[in-house]
């Protein structure tokens, strides 16, 4: 029996600059591996109320309803959809990408009579179309992606959502990928509903999907006609074991995911978050440059680009699947293929949290280098690091 144990844990080190997960800093992960208390510990309802405040401050909100549910990114998304749509509510999705599609998908899944608009993927909505659609359609909620990490493109909020709310709709945003990279600003654009997720510009493992809920968002739930089909996220429940009072009982909180963001949160509090943004931005214009230089293009319009997600075409002639293979056998560095009808057309490189630096980017473009002149676009190879230095060097 003992011949057939598997081999202890011991993961290979990686460069995260795909869509995420990204790379996770050393004192997150130790506190992952601080010592487990239990869920109704003193000790533990003091750290939630510290990721609760937390939070509020990276969603820029006041939203007394904000919390970090236990699973990944797309638990929040359904905590969202589940919560706040009973059979048969009107929902309006916005899709222009995987997540969008996705959430489309869930609001049907909780018996929301779904409509969808839609834009190619790389491309973002005008408020004109959101107005003619919510004019058609009077949803009770609009449902939009902020960052598409499935095409890298940064979806404008703010005036979407005066006319969601001029319709007398509830406006929810995917920030999953936004949220610690991008401003977020949930209680100056009126967001209803948002969710998030740990592991992409938080620079936390996946386990846990933040989410915060305006007042009036709380008042749809109160008034539900119907119970909420997910025993596990509903929040009715959730939230009294998150609130200051009764602490009820609801499932056991992960309790080590808790101390991993509290850390990480932490950190986004020590960078400071204009700091943070700005270091997002000027990374990815680095990268740009050297991109360009190289003749790499852009999938996305250059005002609509995302900071954190760089969704590049790949060269003609070249094999998608050898240089990302390459990438992570030679160098250790991880970027994601294309998804969906971007599927073996594009790359996608991730400047996410901890693996936005400016060592990542010269690393990134170097060995993109050598992986292009391996793939014989000696043309093409050469100029990306010269590009990124320059603009280190003047910006
Ligand atoms: C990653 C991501 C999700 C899904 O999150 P998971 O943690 O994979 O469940 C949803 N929306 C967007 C925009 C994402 O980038």
């Amino acid at each position: 029996m003992a011949a057939s144990i598997p081999q202890p844990v011991d993961p290979p080190r990686r460069v995260l600059m795909g869509p995420g997960p990204s790379d996770v800093a050393p004192h997150v992960l130790a506190a992952l591996a601080a010592p487990t208390v239990g869920h109704l510990d003193p000790y533990f309802l003091t750290l939630m109320d510290e990721v609760q405040g937390m939070l509020r401050e990276v969603f820029q909100t006041k939203n007394k309803m904000t919390l970090a549910v236990s699973g990944t990114g797309s638990a929040g998304m359904e905590t969202c959809f589940v919560n706040l749509i009973e059979p048969g509510d009107k929902v309006l999705v916005c899709v222009n990408g995987v997540f969008g599609g996705r959430m489309s998908d869930v609001a049907a899944r909780c018996g929301g009579e779904v409509m969808t608009i839609e834009r190619p993927f790389g491309e973002v909505f005008t408020t004109d179309e959101v107005a003619t659609a919510v004019k058609e359609y009077n949803p009770k909620l609009v449902a939009i992606v902020h960052a598409e990490t499935s095409t890298g493109a940064l979806q404008p909020i703010e005036e979407i959502s005066k006319i969601v709310h001029d319709a007398g709709a509830l406006l929810l945003i995917d920030c999953v990928t936004s949220l610690g990279g991008l401003p977020v600003e949930i209680d100056r654009w009126n967001v209803d509903a948002a969710y998030s997720g740990t592991q992409k510009c938080l620079s936390c493992p996946p386990g846990l999907a933040p989410v915060t809920f305006s007042d009036r968002a709380v008042e749809v739930m109160e008034t539900r006609n119907s119970k909420v089909a997910s025993w596990y996220l509903d929040m009715s429940m959730v939230r009294n074991y998150w609130s200051d009072q009764s602490r009820a009982y609801h499932h056991t909180a992960p309790i080590n995911m808790n101390y991993g963001l509290h850390q990480a949160l932490r950190d986004v509090f020590d960078e400071g978050l204009e700091t943070r943004f700005a270091r997002h931005t000027r990374n990815h214009l680095a990268l740009s440059a050297g991109l360009e230089a190289m003749g790499v293009k852009f999938a996305v319009a250059k005002e609509h680009r995302l900071p954190m997600l760089n969704a590049v075409l790949i060269p003609d002639g070249v094999d998608d699947k050898a240089v990302r293979s390459q990438l992570l056998n030679d160098f250790g560095i991880e970027i994601g293929g294309g998804l969906g009808p971007m599927a073996g057309k594009t790359w996608r490189i991730g400047l996410m949290g901890e693996a936005c630096t400016q060592r990542n980017v010269l690393l990134f473009l170097a060995a993109l280098e050598n992986c292009l002149l391996a793939a014989g676009c000696s043309a093409i190879a050469g100029s990306g690091v010269g590009a990124a230095n320059e603009f280190y060097r003047s910006a």
